[in-house]
């Protein structure tokens, strides 16, 4: 017998934010956990509502206000080789923990990231937009990034779009309007982060900044007044330089903003669950 998940990546997950005791847009959460399970053909086998009830007590045996959740639904015990058949019952794991993405400085000064060599998965090949435990593409580029001396890189598709970075979500500022690209971008695609969607729904609103998708060629991203990133454990970071390029001298003052919004949201006595 053999846990699945660790001979193949045949699995799905979830990072989550725990702010305040409260468990950080945890129905995006659910709902994008059910979704890309499905897609990969796996039945979970409890619902939304007892998988809400696992991690409050995960939360609550942990002692946790302020931390961070990994859901992890792989596809269970079962014998080597590929059929999905073999391995009948899923496993969910639940893994309480801190996290602390990125030095805490470079939110004021802004991150150096490169443009890894490596394209995304082709959406033919593997659609990015699903969370499966298969990272092996983004952590190779994490590599590049790592031997370049930084912690994040921008993935292009194959033909030439910018996707996303390797664990996070893009966003570029240009006369004061925000654009992100689309989650279907070229041949290739993006995960649709929930912080992302909460920075287009609610942030940009509260801001007073619109905020569109858009398809971008690296040169557009290069030639930005600000650029930033977003991710559950990265939250809102600015980016100062991609590559040899300077973009912004420390955070950009609209990144700053959202970011600023964002805490204030996240300690305040309203942490969204929706
Ligand atoms: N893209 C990728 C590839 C990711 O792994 C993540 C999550 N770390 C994100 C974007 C950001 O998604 P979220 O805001 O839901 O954490």
């Amino acid at each position: 017998m053999c846990i699945r998940d660790r001979l193949y990546g045949d699995g799905v997950f979830e990072g989550i934010r725990v702010y305040q005791g409260r468990i950080f847009k945890c129905d995006s959460h659910m709902e994008r956990l059910y979704r890309c399970a499905e897609q990969i053909k796996l039945k979970i086998p409890i619902t939304r509502d007892e998988m809400v009830i696992v991690q409050r007590q995960c939360i609550e045996a942990n002692n946790i206000t302020e931390g961070y959740i990994r859901l992890v639904v792989t596809r269970g015990y079962g014998t080597l080789g590929l059929d999905p058949r073999k391995c009948p019952v899923p496993g969910i794991i639940c893994i309480a923990d801190q996290i602390s993405l990125y030095k805490p400085e470079f939110y004021d000064t802004g991150m150096k990231v490169v443009v890894a060599q490596r394209p995304k998965t082709p959406v033919a090949c593997l659609d990015p937009r699903i969370k499966t435990l298969n990272y092996l593409n983004n952590i190779l580029a994490k590599v590049e990034a790592i031997e370049a001396g930084c912690d994040e890189a921008i993935m292009l598709s194959t033909d030439g779009w910018v996707t996303e970075c390797t664990g996070d979500n893009i966003f570029v500022i240009k006369d004061g309007q925000i654009f992100t690209p689309p989650p279907v971008n070229g041949v290739s695609g993006l995960l649709e982060g929930v912080t992302r969607k909460f920075v287009m729904e609610t942030l940009c609103k509260e801001c007073g900044v619109t905020c569109t998708e858009k398809m971008m060629r690296l040169d557009e991203v290069l030639a930005a007044d600000e650029v930033f990133l977003t991710g559950t454990a990265a939250e809102i970071i600015g980016v100062n330089q991609i590559a040899d390029r300077k973009i912004s001298r420390g955070e950009g003052p609209i990144t700053k903003k959202l970011r600023m919004k964002f805490r204030q949201i996240v300690t305040s006595g309203h942490v969204p669950e929706d």
